[in-house]
C-alpha cells in the first residue's frame, strides 16, 4: 500500500488546511472532526506517514505506536470522557468504510454511542 501524500490529513499536518486542534505531541496530533457524530468528536492521527492500521502496525516504531496509544486516552481524559466512557473507531480499508488513507482513530462520545455496528 502507497501512501498518497495529497490526502485530507497529509494537507492537515503540513498546516495546508486548518484543523480544530486538541492536543499534538511529538508522535500524535488530534482535532476535532469536522462532521462530529456525538458532543465529543476526535480525530487522533500519527505524524508518520501510514495508511491504516495495517500499515502503522507493521511500520511504526515501538516509541509511536506506545506514543499513539497514550495520547489516545490522555486525549479522552483530558476531554472529560474517561468515566463516562466513550468508542474508539479505527475503519480500515474498504470494507472497513476507511474514507481518509491516513491511519486515524475516532474517540467518540460525551453521550450514549448506541449500537456497535448498524445492520
Ligand atoms: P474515516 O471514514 O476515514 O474513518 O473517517 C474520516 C473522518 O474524517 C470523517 O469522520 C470525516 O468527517 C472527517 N473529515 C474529513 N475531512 C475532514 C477535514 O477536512 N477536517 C476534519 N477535521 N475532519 C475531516
Amino acid at each position: 500500500m502507497s501512501y498518497d501524500r495529497e490526502n485530507i490529513f497529509a494537507k492537515i499536518l503540513r498546516g495546508e488546511i486548518p484543523c480544530d486542534k486538541v492536543y499534538e505531541d511529538a508522535h500524535v496530533l488530534a482535532f476535532n472532526d469536522i462532521n462530529p457524530r456525538r458532543p465529543v468528536h476526535v480525530l487522533v492521527i500519527p505524524k508518520g506517514n501510514y495508511v491504516c492500521h495495517d500499515d502503522f502496525a507493521a511500520h511504526a516504531s515501538d516509541a509511536e505506536i506506545a506514543g499513539f496509544t497514550r495520547a489516545v486516552a490522555a486525549i479522552a481524559r483530558q476531554r472529560g470522557i474517561d468515566e463516562s466512557g466513550y468508542r474508539l473507531i479505527v475503519n480500515t480499508g474498504d470494507h472497513g468504510g476507511q474514507e481518509v488513507p491516513h491511519y486515524h482513530v475516532h474517540i467518540i462520545g460525551g453521550a450514549p454511542v448506541g449500537a456497535m455496528v448498524s445492520d
